[in-house]
């Protein structure tokens, strides 16, 4: 059964996406702890990150090196941490998230609000610097 991640990929369902190629997809995680929260995800199905195989493992990090570059360049921010979760979706997955403080990295503090608006406005900053 295709995954919600999956259904996003094949464009079943809409996403304020930043960046994709061959193997992988970037897009706003769309309840964020901070402005610019993304999710990285493979193509390829599979639920748990350790069970990818180890060159979409691979690649996966260095695609979203290039996207954490991107939200660097468009969110005030500390840093940019990952996390990787994936309790609610089983689809492997890697949050970055910009982070001014521990409480940026919390899955259990109330999430920020952002605009439909914002959210596009944010997708398209970020994917004009993405460097594939
Ligand atoms: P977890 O599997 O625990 O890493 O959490 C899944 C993440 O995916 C959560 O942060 C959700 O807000 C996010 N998420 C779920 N559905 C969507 C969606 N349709 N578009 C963007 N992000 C989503």
């Amino acid at each position: 059964m295709d995954s919600i991640f999956t259904k996003i990929i094949k464009g079943e369902i809409p996403s304020y996406k930043i960046a994709e190629n061959d193997s992988f997809f970037a897009f706003l995680d769309i309840n964020p702890n901070a402005k610019g929260h993304s999710l990285v995800i493979p193509k390829k199905q599979v639920d748990k990150l350790f069970d990818l195989d180890a060159e979409t493992y691979s690649e996966l990090f260095l695609f979203s090196r290039k996207v954490a570059f991107a939200i660097e360049k468009v969110i005030p921010c500390n840093r940019v941490g990952l996390t990787v979760i994936g309790l609610e979706v089983p689809h492997a997955h890697v949050h970055l998230i910009p982070l001014n403080n521990m409480q940026d990295a919390s899955f259990s503090k109330p999430k920020i609000q952002i605009t439909t608006e914002e959210f596009s406005s944010l997708a398209h900053e970020i994917s004009k610097h993405v460097k594939l």
